[in-house]
């Protein structure tokens, strides 16, 4: 996952692109980066393998034009081995109509049809690319149009072309983004809490197979792809997105409670009772409380995170994993000795965190420890974006909600439905690929079958099972 922002108008300080972009570290936090337009014309850029607070610049430098991202890989180097140019976004490439830099959210799936280039990331790979069909005298809108046709995959995009900055949107509309402009400025970007903490009120969805240059205040967008369907990831409302934004103008942190209010009356009609509530921070402490009201059980952070801990989810084996998590979370004893306890979590990928939670709850002197998740079971990988690990990986993939009960020691456990996860979405055309295995592109279907293959030989030892 990554997260992308555009900013162009009157001139700014760096540093408030800057500032903007810190909003979304949550979705990326390995790598980051500014690219602008200097008061020569020249584009610029400094990048980091850190968060866009770390980005070197000079905090009096103006633009009239900048993008910045924050990565987290999903493809290419994921671990950041390679040099922070080659690792981190935004990219450029020189054109015909001037220099060209950008920034992508999303995952390309058919890159190695698209090049014979070996790209250490598919944001390098989309900038060449456009770059490439820009010099074969076409226009920028028709070189988008033509990726857009040629490209599979999950694609938000920004980008400086010369002066002026643009977006596009891949014709499904896998990745959220946003634009808002006024008087003095355009704004795009991957989430709204973006334009909101930046004063704007009236924000626009960019539309799937759209495309948008900001060229003045009343600047449209052009629909370059008819979008068959909208598959809108819906993982960004269960866990990457902040609670804060509203995705295809819904609220992030009302669906979390309505994710929530859904699995309270499943939990209701399994009669799971215990003495407390305890949500693992910090994505289920929204969903935990409609739980709590629902089931009229105390809600109480037995579970705290630690502000400094490290992340632990993509770190590279299950032993820096764990040892990670035992950084992460810090516990209140006295919530926990002798108690019945619901925990609530977003989701469950490997079962590495709430295996070693109930361990040590249970070591703490925890008499049952219940469980219940606001996602259905994740057996299928994610090829357009979220971390997840191949299906050999994922916990869900070969167990079943009761082999996963066993593994984890939990005393029940309690998934989402995907009608509860629907009907929280409010209808919502959304990806469920990594639920029920239902990709929306065709290179999704073909690496799923790939990948069924690979499963298959694992499971059994043989392709045929
Ligand atoms: P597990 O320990 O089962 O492998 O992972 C589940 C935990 O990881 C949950 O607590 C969930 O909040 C978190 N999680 C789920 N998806 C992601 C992701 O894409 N990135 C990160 N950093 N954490 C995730
Ligand atoms: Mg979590």
């Amino acid at each position: 996952m990554c997260g992308i922002i555009g900013i162009c108008g009157k001139e700014m300080q760096l540093n408030t692109a800057q500032n903007l972009l810190q909003l979304l570290v949550h979705r990326g936090q390995d790598a980051s980066g500014l690219a602008w337009v200097d008061e020569y014309g020249i584009h610029r850029d400094s990048k980091v393998k850190s968060e866009p607070k770390f980005i070197n610049i000079d905090r009096a430098d103006i633009s009239t034009a900048i993008i910045g991202s924050t990565r987290y890989p999903t493809y290419g180097d994921r671990t950041g081995g390679s040099a922070t140019n080659k690792f981190a976004q935004p990219f450029s490439f020189q054109t015909r109509l001037g220099s060209l830099s950008l920034a992508h959210n999303g995952q390309i799936l058919n890159m190695s049809q698209l090049s014979d280039k070996e790209y250490s990331s598919d944001a390098e790979l989309i900038t060449h690319l456009l770059g490439k069909l820009i010099n074969q005298g076409k226009s920028l809108e028709e070189s988008i149009k033509e990726l857009m046709l040629t490209m599979d995959g999950a694609y938000s995009c920004v980008g400086i072309i010369g002066d002026k900055l643009f977006a596009f949107r891949d014709p499904r509309g896998i990745r959220p983004i946003v634009y808002a402009q006024n008087e003095n400025f355009c704004l795009v970007a991957s989430e709204s809490v973006v334009l909101q903490q930046a004063g704007f009120d009236s924000i626009s969805v960019l539309e799937p197979g759209n495309y948008i240059l900001f060229s003045g205040l009343q600047s449209r967008p052009v629909e370059l792809v008819t979008s068959k369907e909208h598959t809108h990831c819906m993982f960004e409302y269960i866990y990457f997105a902040s609670a804060a934004s509203k995705i295809e103008d819904i609220s992030v942190y009302q669906t979390r409670i309505a994710l929530g209010e859904e699995l309270a009356l499943q939990l209701k009609e399994r009669n799971i009772k215990a003495d407390y509530v305890v949500p693992v921070p910090d994505t289920s402490k929204t969903a935990a409380q409609p739980i709590s009201e629902i089931l009229q059980i105390p809600l109480r952070d037995a579970i705290i995170k630690n502000r400094s801990s490290k992340r632990t989810f993509i770190m590279p084996t299950v032993e820096t994993r764990i040892k990670a998590a035992m950084e992460k979370y810090l516990f209140i004893d006295s919530l926990i000795e002798g108690k019945n306890l619901l925990l609530i979590d977003d989701s469950i990928v490997r079962g590495l965190t709430l295996k070693y939670l109930i361990k040590l709850l249970k070591q703490k002197g925890a008499n049952e420890v219940h469980v219940a998740i606001t996602s259905p079971p994740i057996s299928q990988a994610c090829y357009y974006g979220v971390d997840f690990p191949t299906r050999g990986e994922l916990i869900a993939a070969e167990k079943s909600e009761s082999e996963i009960k066993e593994e984890i020691n939990a005393s029940s456990l309690t998934y989402l439905s995907l009608d509860g996860l629907k009907t929280s979405l409010k209808g919502l055309e959304a990806c469920y690929a990594c639920i029920d295995g239902n990709y929306p592109t065709p290179f999704g279907e073909q690496l799923k079958e790939i990948s069924e293959r690979a499963f298959l030989l694992k499971v059994n030892g043989s392709g045929v099972s």
